[in-house]
């Protein structure tokens, strides 16, 4: 029985190839020459998921390289196989564009560039029906003979070579996914600092038009202190994949070592101003958090990020603000925790909860309000649409940067003003959100901590969208 269905299999197979092989002559028929993208897998199935999501990645890698050997050279069609005979990729050029020796000495420099180049063959078929070959052999997928030679003294059995060839594909889509994981995060991290800063006009924070309640930094200061903190939140992202302890609190130090560096490049980068110092804290805390959601369950999934970050920072506030001491000694936040108690907890306190002001409230907001792709906003609509999300922030968050610089009637009048001009901004009416600004600014009060939660929000719903159930 197994018998007969392995002779039935390998028919298909041939019909597949004979067909394949007239389809391709007939579409060079016009001038064009043709290469055709394939695997070289020994054994059977010749086409499942796995190898289509690897031929996929090679097609890209193979445009990017093509483009950049020869820039002018760009394929007429192109066109996705899936069958029996395997998965594959042609593409058609037309022949006055480049000569068919061209192409296979390309098509042979990217066999040699690429990682997995031994698993990939990349043919040519000239307009005149030949195809083009430059003689030379590949070499052995698993030693270091050449692969013809290997096949004919049968010096690997076919399931051997199968596997080994199985198994570096897996490692390298895995490694392909992990790479796209930390720059996507990373990208998202700084697109939410940026944003932030960007929304203009905002109460008493630096913004684009306005340094608003600050003297000592302004627009410019922070674009310095984001450049400065970018390469890092791929370094953050790189820890998170690479730390494999089950409890994640035991994460934390290399977290604030990496924090800390942070830090220190955004004082280098604004003269000794802290532009980022409690967004450095949560955004570092949050693309942990992120990419290790998504790297365990394929998706960002809201609880799961919430226990992490509450896992990390679970006692954070007993232990690094509940200090007693002379003002002197103590800290801002400490100095502030003494004086109010867990109102003043900040950052940390937000954190330890699980960040709830972020994903119970903001999160939702902006995810409600958000009709379209966040890329495909313009300027007018971002601020149309970031605006309430801030205000919604700003009603519910107790602001350090308040607490230390003004008092509790300060913050709750902020929190009330601010619900209010919410209600106000949906209903059309801007005025209250404006008087808020401008009192904001002449008051020298900036909600310096609802900016970051902001921040974070704009980061979370990127990821969210991104990294959504499939
Ligand atoms: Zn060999």
């Amino acid at each position: 029985m197994e018998l007969l269905q392995e002779a039935e299999i390998f028919a298909q197979l041939l019909n597949a190839r004979e067909k394949r092989q007239d389809d391709k002559l007939k579409m060079i028929a016009d001038g064009f020459h043709l290469v055709s993208l394939q695997l070289n897998i020994p054994g059977l199935p010749k086409s499942n998921a796995q190898l289509f999501e690897f031929v996929k990645e090679v097609d890209k890698a193979f445009r990017i390289f093509l483009l950049s050997h020869h820039p002018n050279c760009k394929w007429q069609t192109k066109q996705i196989l899936s069958d029996v005979a395997g998965d594959a990729v042609l593409y058609l050029f037309k022949q006055e564009q480049i000569d068919k020796n061209d192409l296979k000495a390309i098509t042979e420099a990217f066999e040699g560039y690429f990682k997995l180049g031994r698993i990939v063959d990349l043919d040519v078929l000239a307009s005149d029906g030949h195809p083009v070959s430059s003689g030379k052999a590949k070499a052995c997928f698993i030693c270091h003979y050449a692969a013809e030679e290997c096949r004919k003294t049968k010096r690997h059995t076919i399931e051997e070579v199968r596997q080994a060839m199985l198994d570096a594909i897996n490692k390298f889509i895995e490694q392909q996914k992990q790479a796209d994981l930390v720059n996507k995060v990373a990208s998202y991290a700084i697109s939410g600092l940026l944003h932030e800063v960007a929304l203009n006009p905002k109460p008493g924070l630096v913004c684009r038009n306005s340094a608003g309640a600050h003297t000592d930094m302004d627009f410019i200061s922070f674009i310095n202190s984001i450049a400065a903190l970018s390469p890092y939140f791929i370094e953050i992202n790189n820890f998170a994949l690479s730390f494999d302890g089950a409890d994640v609190a035991k994460a934390l130090p290399q977290i604030r070592t990496i924090g800390l560096k942070m830090e220190a490049a955004m004082y280098e980068a604004t003269g000794d101003v802290n532009t980022h110092k409690g967004a450095i804290f949560l955004m570092a805390l949050v693309c942990f958090a992120v990419t290790r959601v998504v790297k365990k369950n394929g998706c960002l999934k809201i609880n799961a990020l919430s226990s992490i970050i509450q896992q990390i920072t679970r006692g954070m506030v007993q232990k690094e603000l509940c200090l007693v001491g002379n003002d002197a000694e103590l800290t801002h936040g400490q100095q502030c925790f003494k004086k109010y108690g867990l109102q003043a907890a900040g950052a940390r306190g937000e954190a330890e909860q699980g960040l709830p002001t972020v994903l119970h409230h903001a999160l939702p907001l902006l995810q409600e309000r958000i009709k379209k792709p966040f890329s495909s906003y313009t300027d007018v609509e971002l601020n149309e649409l970031l605006v309430p999300v801030l205000l919604k922030v700003m009603s519910l968050n107790n602001d350090t940067n308040i607490l230390f610089r003004h008092d509790v009637k300060v913050l709750e009048a902020i929190k009330q003003k601010a619900g209010q001009a919410k209600v106000a901004w949906e209903s059309g009416d801007k005025e209250p959100y404006y008087d808020l600004v401008q009192w904001c600014n002449t008051s020298k009060i900036s909600p310096g901590g609802s900016a970051d939660l902001l921040a974070l929000t704009i980061t979370l719903c990127h990821c969210k969208t991104e990294f959504a159930k499939k």
